[in-house]
């Protein structure tokens, strides 16, 4: 037997993973049978490419065995396995030079700090925190010989001939105080389905069943062999092998929901980067949806492992309706959150998933118009949540949100908005501020509506703040009909006498509400309405105001109004040649009052308002 020291590099990384990985010893487990996963891989892929390995027996397994009684878990695969030399090298010293390099930058605390060591693989050597001493009994496929590899973790390991009757490694586990808690089937058992549930070969696991022998009439234990995962890992078979029911019952098993998805998208990149990714949206909005603490759909795996489920940086906060599963090849096995957040490999898969996410959702939308208005009901909140919070999908954001609109009783989409433009018209419409009934019943669409132009409803509570970010529609601008100067672009050619004739009455009507408007102006928007109110470009809607003012803003200064009136309604001609009395005064607060009114605004003295009008109807009673 040969004794041999542990390269220095080795030792230290010992140290490392004992202190930084002490909350969790149980990733012992997933590593080692990520390693036979892996070992099995290698052989198989001999297997079918290699002609010296092809028609080798292969049969690929994972065997767990445990003896309750002398403290001992072994792992066995049928796999690749490792000679005098591999197990020297792989096991003795740290073969990957960014391990080395890592270890070389650390200096005192660092090397404690556990969120640098998920920068690479701890692998085998996390068996250590459960176990010593630790045998290896490997024999490499297409070689006679096996040999044992034996260590106590401190120092070094002794190396020996010994027999295998197949090629494959064995990892027997002595384990110690911390490790006594896995000499038990319950716990072996869960922590598998944990984190290696999904890894492509069956694993099996040995030990002591007790069962109630009827004749004796007392429990006995049996020994029993039984699979322990569902070595499923539908993701990764090929698309055409895998059936609707295959992809729905995956979805229900990840999901908890008991309804069938509505879509799925399933993509295997092979380039730069390996990975797979199998996203679902499900047919009714998740109950959390709204709320902060929303749980997370999408589990990560590396290799087919499990590594975690609550993940959020996985994809943007908008899609996190969407449910499923992103496993990539290039991730060390223990990758901490905090590294997630910075690992530039999780960064391209989360921007090509997004990518795939919206435009499979475009073609849906094309593919199956009928299916993509389900979705829209559950979600075309949370994909306008991502107008403001992707700016680089916003296009194709733009393209899969859907409208009310004052042409269409259904939703609409801004493609469909366009095609439908007048001719001559510059810009897209939309009116935002207050119930859809009010909106649709607004002065500010008349001229609209004369004109026959489209305009849309925007009458969800964030709208107003997610399109007053959007100012573009492609070329098309994306115009509010509640700001101003939106109606510039409307006017026919301009009438100047009237306007020259209106002007006094328009300095009486400013002159009469004074500082509650910033201004009186001429209206070119309005048709059957006498007034209506505008905001200016910069300034928040009233409807925001109001919205600021009741999350607490309260002392904000207010923005005037700009009242708006109809040169050509009844009410305002017959008051341009009126004297300045009770009457007209009473009309000019009116003309104000019933622009507020149509807003959705509440009046500041209704009282005076119900006087007003109650003087007006008499004036109007006894003239009849
Ligand atoms: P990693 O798996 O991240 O490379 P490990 O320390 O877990 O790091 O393993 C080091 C190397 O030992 C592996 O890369 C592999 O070559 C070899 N090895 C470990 N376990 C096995 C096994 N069960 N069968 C064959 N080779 C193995």
């Amino acid at each position: 037997m040969s004794k041999r020291e542990f390269q220095t590099e080795v030792s230290q990384l010992l140290q490392l993973i004992i202190h930084s990985l002490y909350s969790h010893p149980e990733i012992f487990l997933r590593e080692l049978i990520s390693n036979s996963s892996d070992a099995l891989d290698k052989l198989r892929h001999l297997t079918l490419v290699d002609e010296a390995y092809k028609g080798m027996p292969f049969e690929p397994r994972i065997d767990l065995e445990l003896d309750e009684a002398n403290h001992t878990l072994s792992i066995a695969d049928t796999g690749i396995g490792m000679n005098e030399e591999d197990l020297i090298t792989n096991l003795g010293t740290i073969a990957r030079s960014g391990t080395k390099n890592f270890l070389a930058q650390l200096s005192g605390d660092a090397r404690k700090d556990s969120n640098l060591i998920g920068q690479f693989g701890v692998g085998f050597y996390s068996a250590f925190m459960v176990a010593d001493p630790i045998e290896v009994v490997s024999r490499k496929a297409g070689e006679e010989m096996a040999w044992r590899w034996v260590s106590d973790g401190q120092s070094g390991f002794e190396i020996e001939p010994a027999e295998r009757a197949v090629a494959g490694t064995t990892v027997l586990l002595h384990l110690n105080e911390e490790g006594k808690q896995y000499a038990n089937s319950w716990r072996l058992r869960e922590v598998v389905k944990k984190y290696s549930n999904h890894i492509a070969f069956p694993i099996f696991l040995t030990y002591d069943k007790s069962e109630w022998n009827e004749a004796e009439k007392k429990s006995e234990k049996v020994r029993t062999t039984e699979q322990v995962n569902a070595a499923s890992a539908l993701w990764r078979r090929p698309k055409n092998e895998l059936t609707d029911e295959d992809y729905k019952e995956l979805y229900k098993s990840i999901s908890g929901d008991s309804q069938d998805p509505l879509f799925w998208f399933h993509t295997r990149a092979e380039g730069s980067l390996e990975y797979t990714t199998l996203f679902f949206i499900p047919s009714k909005a998740p109950l959390d949806l709204y709320q902060a603490e929303y749980k997370v759909g999408v589990k990560l795996y590396v290799k087919r492992v499990f590594i975690m489920d609550d993940a959020k940086e996985l994809l943007p906060q908008y899609l996190r309706f969407v449910r499923g599963i992103i496993d990539s090849e290039d991730l060390p096995l223990n990758v901490s959150r905090e590294i997630l957040q910075q690992n530039k490999v999780l960064t391209s898969i989360r921007t090509a998933s997004v990518k795939k996410i919206l435009s499979e959702l475009k073609n849906a939308a094309a593919a199956e118009p009928e299916k993509y208005l389900e979705f829209i009901k559950e979600f075309n909140r949370p994909l306008k949540e991502g107008l403001y919070q992707d700016f680089a999908n916003r296009e194709t954001l733009l393209d899969l949100v859907r409208f009310k609109s004052t042409r269409v009783d259904g939703m609409t989409s801004l493609a469909d908005v366009k095609s439908r433009m007048k001719e001559g018209q510059k810009s897209l419409y939309y009116i935002t501020g207050g119930t859809e009934s009010l909106l649709r019943t607004s002065p500010l669409l008349e001229i609209y509506k004369k004109k026959g132009i489209e305009v849309l409803i925007l009458d969800d509570d964030i709208d107003e703040i997610v399109f007053s970010g959007v100012d573009k529609y492609g070329e098309l601008e994306l115009k509010s009909v509640n700001k101003a100067s939106t109606s510039e672009d409307l006017k026919d050619d301009a009438e100047p006498e009237q306007a020259e004739a209106l002007k006094p009455l328009l300095e009486k009507l400013n002159a009469i509400l004074g500082e509650n408007v910033k201004d009186v102006r001429a209206s070119v928007r309005l048709a059957d309405s006498p007034s209506c109110i505008v905001s200016d470009e910069e300034e928040p809607s009233l409807q925001m105001q109001q919205m600021l003012r009741a999350m607490g803003q309260k002392d904000f200064p207010a923005p005037k109004p700009t009242l708006e009136i109809n040169p050509d309604h009844a009410i305002v001609k017959k008051l341009l040649g009126r004297p300045n009395d009770a009457l007209a005064e009473d009309a000019a607060w009116m003309l104000f009052d019933q622009a507020l009114l149509m807003e959705g605004v509440p009046l500041k003295d209704p009282a005076a308002f119900v006087q007003r009008l109650n003087r007006v109807l008499s004036v109007s009673i006894e003239a009849k």
